[in-house]
């Protein structure tokens, strides 16, 4: 069964060819026009996505040294996500599955990140618990077969991309911050500067708080030394990088613990960061979890987690209607 996939819910136009679950081509468009704005511009994005989408989905076609007729269903992202992002997407599946003649999957972006743990080998056993850290979300996710999970965390305002952006963006760094945070912690002493851990109750997450606290430090600390930010760049990022990285390893020793999986993986752009991927093997190695971290290219926006969903949901007969549409907002079904 050879399945086409289309990501377009944010700003990454993404297009993959899965053969009976195994990925063959999984091309990304970065879109690099939103940087001089400090964040994605909607309008942007969905035109950048119809520049896109055809060289994307030839390229990923031809990668996997395939033609359309060879195509036995089309997937895309549904939701949730930029809605004019996500209607440049769904459209274009649509009208492929229309002309082929073949089957539509509608595929849920966040279930699609968790799904991204099943692209390469070792894979988590069920049931296991997710982290889920992305641009927008940031989820613990109960996983008890492929496609039936449960969010049972989530936050209850900021996600944890848009903590590392948004503290980037007070230090003055580049849209999007995080892999910058990334880049400057590695040099820095992540103890230097201590920041609040917010006491939630449950598996639910704040990042708000950490927001302001990082404005204060800022302000305060730059009051009495011009250049603050400056002569202390690596040490304050790490040592916001490790407050992020600590509020969502506690919350996932809780969960663990709560359910007793010991099964623990992670997914979403955050997932990318150094500091979260070294400090989940040694939770793991102290509290016995199997951990699993799927590849860079995997974490991040991609239409190869979106083909590997629809992969699971072509064994299990999940098509969707041609008037299916698309949403900015949705939970798992
Ligand atoms: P969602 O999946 O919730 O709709 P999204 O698709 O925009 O959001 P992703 O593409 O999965 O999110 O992730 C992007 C986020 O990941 C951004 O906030 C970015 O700063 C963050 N990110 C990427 N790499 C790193 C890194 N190395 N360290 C910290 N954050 C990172
Ligand atoms: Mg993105
Ligand atoms: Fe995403």
């Amino acid at each position: 069964v050879n399945i086409l996939a289309i990501e377009s819910s944010c700003d990454e136009t993404s297009a993959a060819v899965i053969a009976d679950g195994k990925i063959l081509s999984n091309i990304i468009a970065n879109q690099s026009v939103h940087e001089q704005y400090g964040g994605v511009v909607p309008e942007l994005a969905s035109r950048a996505h119809q520049e896109n989408i055809v060289p994307v989905v030839d390229a990923a076609l031809k990668k996997a040294g395939m033609v359309p007729a060879d195509l036995n269903a089309i997937a895309f992202t549904q939701s949730p996500g930029l809605i004019g992002s996500l209607l440049v997407g769904s459209c274009f599946a649509k009208s492929m599955a229309l002309a082929l003649d073949v089957p539509l999957i509608a595929v849920h972006h966040m279930q699609a990140h968790v799904l991204a743990n099943f692209i390469e080998d070792p894979k988590p056993a069920f049931p296991f618990l997710c982290l889920t850290v992305s641009g927008g979300h940031t989820q613990i996710v109960l996983c008890e077969s492929p496609l039936q999970m449960r969010v049972i965390g989530e936050t209850t305002d900021d996600a944890a991309g848009e903590a590392f952006d948004k503290s980037a963006k007070l230090l003055g760094l580049p849209y999007p911050g995080g892999p910058l945070i990334d880049k400057y912690a590695k040099e820095g002493d992540p103890f230097k500067f201590k920041f609040p851990e917010p006491q939630i109750p449950g598996l639910n997450f704040s990042f708000s708080g950490l927001k302001t606290a990082i404005l204060y430090f800022l302000q305060d600390n730059r009051a009495k030394q011009a250049d603050f930010v400056e002569a202390n760049l690596r040490d304050i990022c790490a040592s916001i990088q490790h407050r992020i990285v600590t509020i969502l390893l506690n919350k996932l020793v809780k969960a663990s613990q709560e359910t007793g999986v010991r099964e623990i993986s992670i997914a979403g752009g955050v997932s990318a960061n150094s500091g979260l991927r070294q400090g989940l093997k040694e939770y793991g190695e102290k509290h016995q979890w199997n951990v699993y971290i799927p590849k860079f290219e995997y974490c991040t926006d991609n239409a190869a987690m979106i083909a590997m969903t629809a992969h699971y949901k072509y064994l299990a007969g999940a098509f969707s209607p041609l008037d299916t549409i698309p949403s900015a907002r949705a939970a798992f079904e």
